[in-house]
């Protein structure tokens, strides 16, 4: 079986931040970038807040450039899927790659991240890739000069209909409550937007179509009125759910599955397992605070691989 000192699971901002520092430190990380190489940013627009970047950049081109970092100090980046794990409180741990492979490490990082939500209607699941989608970035494009809808309110919300409002004729946002979640600033650019309408109070109750989206009916929970909206595409963006199922019954979660770190650390309750990213935080969930955390497991797994030598 290949043995390696140090495992990444995910390639976020996480995960390549602590395979920099990793393979800085000579470890010679082994990185697997999972189903979606590159994470969350790469399905997100422009990315505004992260130091360094005073034009901001696209979020693809962030993640192409930390990968390069990454291999630039000698990551071995490699495509596939962690299927399974047996963690070992004495170590080492072994990973399962695309239910056949096993590979052992003495420490492992986990940056799985989390992904999108969706409603949960029978219409959504039937009609997606047919007009429904999570993300607007990759399929706004098909729905230039149409009227697409957006249902969330929070930032990925106000980002989303902000985008495709530069696309399409007319964007509908629908917002469950009387106010949103989003940030100030983000509110006020959507609610500037001429042809962004808000629906406040306002719930989804079915995608409308046979074989594609053409239309959303709406219900005001207030007055119980129904809407039918004449959309062509329905954008889901309520938030996302930490990817660790792999991971339930050998390491401690919350209620909604985030992975538990030790105060002040990555570290979590398996020796020599850590865990960074969205996939433990519950807070704060910014590319820079998982970059940050990233940092933090490798520094912590090179401590816990010198204390192993001594
Ligand atoms: P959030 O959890 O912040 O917001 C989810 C939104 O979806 C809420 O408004 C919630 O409504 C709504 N919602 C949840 N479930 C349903 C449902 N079943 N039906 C209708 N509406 C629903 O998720 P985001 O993805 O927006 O953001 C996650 C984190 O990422 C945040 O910290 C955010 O600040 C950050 N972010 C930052 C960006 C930036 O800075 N550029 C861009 C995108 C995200 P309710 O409010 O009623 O609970």
């Amino acid at each position: 079986m290949e043995h390696v000192k140090t495992l990444i699971v995910g390639s976020g901002p996480a995960g390549y931040t602590a395979a920099i520092y990793a393979s800085r430190a000579n470890l010679k990380p082994l990185l697997y970038q999972g189903p979606q190489p590159g994470g969350q940013l790469t399905i997100t627009n422009d990315v505004e807040n992260f130091p360094g970047y005073p034009k901001g950049i696209m979020g693809p081109q962030m993640m192409m450039e930390l990968q390069a970092q990454a291999e630039r100090f000698g990551t071995d980046i490699r495509t596939g899927l962690v299927t399974g794990v047996k963690f070992n409180e004495n170590g080492p741990h072994v990973a399962t790659i695309d239910e056949k492979t096993e590979i052992s490490a003495d420490t492992v990082i986990i940056s799985t991240g989390a992904s999108a939500k969706w409603l949960g209607l029978e219409s959504e699941t039937r009609l997606n890739g047919q007009g429904v989608s999570a993300c607007a970035v990759c399929d706004g494009f098909f729905y230039r000069g149409q009227e697409v809808a957006v249902v969330g309110a929070g930032d990925s919300a106000a980002e989303e209909a902000h985008y495709l409002s530069n696309l399409c004729s007319k964007v509908h946002m629908i917002v469950r409550r009387d106010e949103m979640r989003a940030s100030k600033i983000m509110q006020d650019r959507v609610i500037k937007k001429e042809n962004i309408e808000i629906h406040w109070n306002s719930e989804t109750q079915e995608v409308l179509g046979d074989d594609v989206v053409n239309g959303v009916r709406i219900i005001n929970n207030k007055t119980q009125e129904t809407t039918d909206l004449p959309v062509t595409g329905f954008f889901v963006a309520i938030g996302h759910k930490p990817n660790t199922d792999i991971f339930k019954g050998q390491l401690d979660m919350d209620d909604a599955g985030y992975l538990i770190t030790q105060p002040d650390s990555t570290k979590t309750n398996i020796k020599g397992v850590f865990a960074a990213g969205d996939v433990q935080d519950t807070i704060y969930r910014q590319a820079v605070t998982a970059a940050g955390t990233g940092c933090m497991a490798a520094l912590e797994a090179e401590r816990y691989l010198t204390e192993l030598e001594d």
